[in-house]
């Protein structure tokens, strides 16, 4: 039996019938961390002491006959934006390299407070911002399909080390495809959550109007497992939503005949490989197969997320990223200073990389006297264009569906120096965050060897039906039970 291979809610049983301990299963998976981790480069910090610790916990809880949740002694891969109480928070950026948080995030409170056992923080592009995680100013993460490949970003190395079975699960956010594009890229399920549905406290804020935290798991099943855990109102987060959360799994297995979904047809178009086209139709027979009834549907202004997002992202960035100052938090550059702008400045050019240093010089621009109208305020009353179709279309429809990712994996390098191939790299998941709205990616088949991922996008809080169609798809399909060739 190899452990990192199995899925929590395997792992859980065997846990809770005392058949393996919270302990051999945490030491299970930094046996594998330790062989694949020269190759993979998933994680920025390992946590192994505080790992076993947690484990043994789990264990003399479980021993003791304590009542315990599904997701004890389960271990967890944190992205490295989650504040983490006396473990390194680093944003994969230079200017945050040493930063100790001094309280940890609301959802790794939760994750602990369930008995789940924290193996490390995942290597990401700095401060969140790209699609391959190659702007980690520490290191590359490579896709275990294909160690040549980016596993996608920004939380590359969230999905890489639950590709890998260097992690069950894995946290990480999304404010434009984040989570939904890399475990499109490698092979995961991914969920980004309704704006509001997790709270965000302790999250390193990139755009604050997109941001939501949300889980990479090998299965459906684990997807609402981990939701069960994290999902709900918090009175640190002032925009965490004050509404009932439902049990996501208890309808994981309901009747999907009775769903309608409208298959978008601007996400099928220009801009998608073809073999990823062919696998996301596939699937949507599939579906029908299901007994769902899968019908085309317009959102005609989706061609404009990409730029509204790229307005309103780099301006919420820039006024985010301003605490980063050299006096506060982080990296300074060293003295002497002429003044104290000039000490501003030199940390900020030094302890930031070009891509985030090129994000917050656009928000800075567009929010100037003079553009704010013109750019800002414009891509504000787009935003509510794009939320207009969505709306339109949830009319009709109980999910939505399209590809994850317009593409395959590509090769790491290629598109590093090619600003308008990486960032089309979301066209897909952007109007997703600017609507605020659900959705989840899903293996949907493979192509060349490479997984290919499958977009449900579903109504404010209606994850459990996103879950209950993945579920029933999952479970006619044997995508989710391969594992990568390492
Ligand atoms: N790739 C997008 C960006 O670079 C989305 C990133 C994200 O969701 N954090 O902004």
């Amino acid at each position: 039996m190899n452990l990192p291979d199995l899925t929590a809610h395997e792992l859980s049983k065997l846990i809770a019938a005392q058949e393996v301990s919270a302990r051999e299963v945490a030491e299970a998976l930094f046996e594998r961390i330790a062989q694949l981790e020269d190759r993979v480069q998933s994680y920025l910090l390992l946590m192994r002491d505080k790992a076993l610790e947690q484990a043994d916990a789990a264990d003399r809880k479980i021993a003791h006959g304590e009542p315990v949740g599904p997701l004890v002694g389960i271990p967890l891969a944190l992205k490295d934006l989650l504040a983490t109480r006396g473990f390194t928070t680093t944003c994969a950026s230079k200017m945050l390299e040493n930063w100790i948080p001094p309280y940890n995030a609301t959802v790794v409170e939760k994750c602990a407070a369930a008995g789940m056992v924290f193996l490390g923080k995942t290597n990401m592009d700095e401060f969140a911002m790209g699609s391959s995680t190659e702007n980690s100013a520490f290191k590359i993460t490579h896709n275990p399909w294909d160690l040549e490949r980016v596993p996608g970003g920004s939380s590359g190395g969230s999905a890489a080390a639950v590709a890998a079975g260097e992690a069950i699960i894995a946290l990480g956010s999304d404010t434009g495809g984040s989570i939904r594009q890399p475990a499109s890229l490698c092979g995961c399920v991914g969920l980004k959550p309704t704006y509001g549905r997790v709270s965000r406290y302790g999250l390193v804020a990139y755009a604050s109007s997109l941001d939501q935290i949300g889980p990479l798991t090998k299965d459906v099943r684990d997807c609402a497992l981990i939701m069960n855990v994290i999902a709900g109102r918090d009175p640190l987060d002032a925009t965490s939503a004050d509404l009932p959360v439902p049990d996501y799994t208890a309808h994981l297995n309901g009747e999907v005949q009775d769903l309608r979904a409208g298959v978008v047809t601007e996400l099928l178009g220009t801009g998608i490989a073809p073999e990823v086209k062919d696998c996301v139709l596939a699937a949507v027979k599939q579906l029908e197969n299901l007994g769902i009834t899968c019908e085309e549907v317009s959102l005609p202004h989706s061609e404009y997320a990409l730029p509204v997002y790229y307005i309103i992202a780099p301006a919420e960035c820039s006024s985010n990223l301003a605490r980063f100052d050299g006096v506060r938090y982080g990296y300074r550059a060293d003295p002497p200073y002429k003044n104290v702008v000039d000490l501003f400045s030199r940390t900020r050019a030094e302890g930031f990389g070009r891509e985030v240093r090129l994000r917050i010089m656009l928000g800075t621009y567009a929010l100037s006297a003079g553009y704010y109208d013109a750019y800002y305020l414009k891509a504000l009353k787009v935003r509510t264009l794009i939320k207009q179709d969505l709306d339109r279309a949830f009319q009709r429809f109980d999910f939505l569906v399209s590809p994850t990712s317009p593409v395959l994996p590509f090769k790491i390098g290629e598109r590093a120096d090619d600003q308008m191939a990486m960032k089309l790299a979301d066209i897909c998941t952007i109007p997703i965050n600017i609507a605020g709205i659900p959705a989840l990616s899903l293996p949907c088949g493979f192509a060349q060897g490479l997984p290919v991922g499958m977009q449900l996008m579903g109504r404010p809080f209606e994850e459990q039906t996103l879950l209950r169609a993945a579920h029933a798809f999952e479970q006619s399909t044997d995508y989710h039970t391969r594992r990568a060739p390492l």
